[in-house]
């Protein structure tokens, strides 16, 4: 059989590109998932309104699933329903919200960007992707592009990883889909792709068709609305091996296709697309940390919590004292530098015996693989302790599980 043509990666022919929009988002209009925030963009009248509602989701769901973000972002909307409701919020409000939603620092940025739009943009909202990432702290360029096309119809594409996915097959690149010159080439691409009278849809459609069909391992390919326009399925079809793998084995000098020490892996068919170059193992990091109890004065345990610095990861939340380890601590030292640390925190003389060795308890965070050794130090029941340093409470177990903490101290004190 002759060898197949070497993949196109682009989309130079206008009546494709007509027929792909058209299949798109004629399926999003038959299969897309009623989502609180595509309610509320469609019928808000209130323009500064529907791009704040769509900011607040779109912040929600970098790095956290649909099914979680949708009841956060119902009581968000419910306790702050404008900007400047939310400009209003202290970051405590803000971080008591978001507790459990991970990456804490997402609420935080999108509560001082409300305020900089009620204090410095008469409380308007910028209404194209240009000014809205020049203009708003914490806005990139994807938020910035979903924002303009879902609240303001602006004709601007984006890309985030469903899209990434989608597109990375549909035209067979398999070069590093995190390298600048692919996301280069992609966004682009969705750019010249986006539907100029629907474009908010259509990016949603891109997204909707990532996270739903176009999914990492096992996509539906058979149900797909654009399978006519993939070259990742039509070179799976197209067979034999051979010649498939001598296509995807790299044509030529071409910086899109896999590399040729990647060649195409016929057990994979189309999720060879899209490569990525291997991540960056965590960094490990041991922490330990102490749950103090006492009886408060209504007989309840108490535990003492403590607030970390207003900026560096998990900013502004609470937690059990804790502090960060040396490598290679032995045990015995390892209780001496914690007693110090917590006779800092309340005032009192702790000794290292004293304390009791519960456990470990990890924790997986963007960039850092944590460990808490975690002690408890059961206090006198008759002593009434006012800790030393502030910011720090008591707490029962209900407030606890009410306060702005993160889901590592939930588990340490479980
Ligand atoms: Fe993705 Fe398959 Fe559709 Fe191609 S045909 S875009 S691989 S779901």
């Amino acid at each position: 059989a002759p060898a197949p043509p070497p993949p196109r990666h682009h989309f130079s022919d206008p009546a494709e590109v007509e027929t792909l929009r058209g299949n798109l988002l004629a399926w999003y209009d038959r299969c897309k998932r009623d989502l609180p925030w595509r309610a509320l963009a469609a019928t808000e009248p209130d323009p500064d309104r529907r791009g704040y509602a769509v900011w607040v989701s779109e912040i929600m769901l970098q790095q956290t699933q649909v099914a979680t973000v949708i009841d956060y972002y119902n009581r968000w909307m419910q306790k702050w329903p404008t900007l400047q409701a939310l400009a209003q919020a202290s970051l405590e409000e803000v971080n008591e919200l978001w507790a459990g939603l991970g990456y804490y620092s997402r609420g935080k940025r999108l509560q001082e960007a409300a305020r900089k739009v009620v204090s410095e943009l008469a409380g308007h909202m910028p209404r194209t992707a240009e000014d809205l990432q020049k203009l708003l702290p914490g806005v990139g360029r994807y938020t910035a592009g979903a924002i303009a096309s879902i609240s303001y119809g602006q004709a601007t594409g984006v890309v985030d990883g469903n899209v990434i996915r989608v597109l990375c097959r549909l035209r067979c690149i398999g070069a590093d889909s995190s390298s600048p010159a692919v996301i280069d080439q992609l966004w682009d691409m969705a750019n010249a792709l986006v539907d100029r009278s629907r474009p908010g849809d259509f990016n949603q459609a891109l997204m909707e068709l990532g996270a739903t069909v176009c999914v990492p391992k096992a996509p539906l390919c058979g149900e797909c609305p654009v399978k006519q326009h993939c070259q990742a399925r039509h070179r799976v079809s197209v067979g034999p091996e051979s010649t498939v793998t001598l296509v995807f084995a790299g044509v030529g000098d071409c910086p899109l296709c896999p590399p040729a020490t990647e060649p195409w892996d016929s057990n994979l068919g189309v999720t060879n697309f899209p490569r990525k170059a291997a991540k960056k193992q965590p960094r490990a990091m041991r922490t330990a940390t102490c749950v103090l109890e006492r009886r408060g004065s209504h007989g309840a345990l108490e535990y003492l919590i403590v607030q970390r610095p207003c900026s560096g990861l998990l900013a502004g939340l609470w937690e059990f004292p804790s502090l960060p380890l040396a490598e290679d601590l032995q045990e015995k030292k390892e209780r001496e530098v914690l007693a110090d640390h917590l006779q800092a925190w309340i005032g009192q003389p702790v000794a290292a015996k004293g304390l009791q060795r519960i456990g470990e308890v990890t924790h997986i965070f963007s960039h850092i693989h944590q460990t808490y050794v975690v002690y408890s130090l059961p206090l006198d029941g008759d002593m009434t302790l006012a800790p030393a340093s502030s910011p720090s409470r008591w707490v029962t177990e209900e407030e606890f599980h009410a306060s702005a903490v993160s889901t590592a101290m939930k588990k340490v004190l479980e």
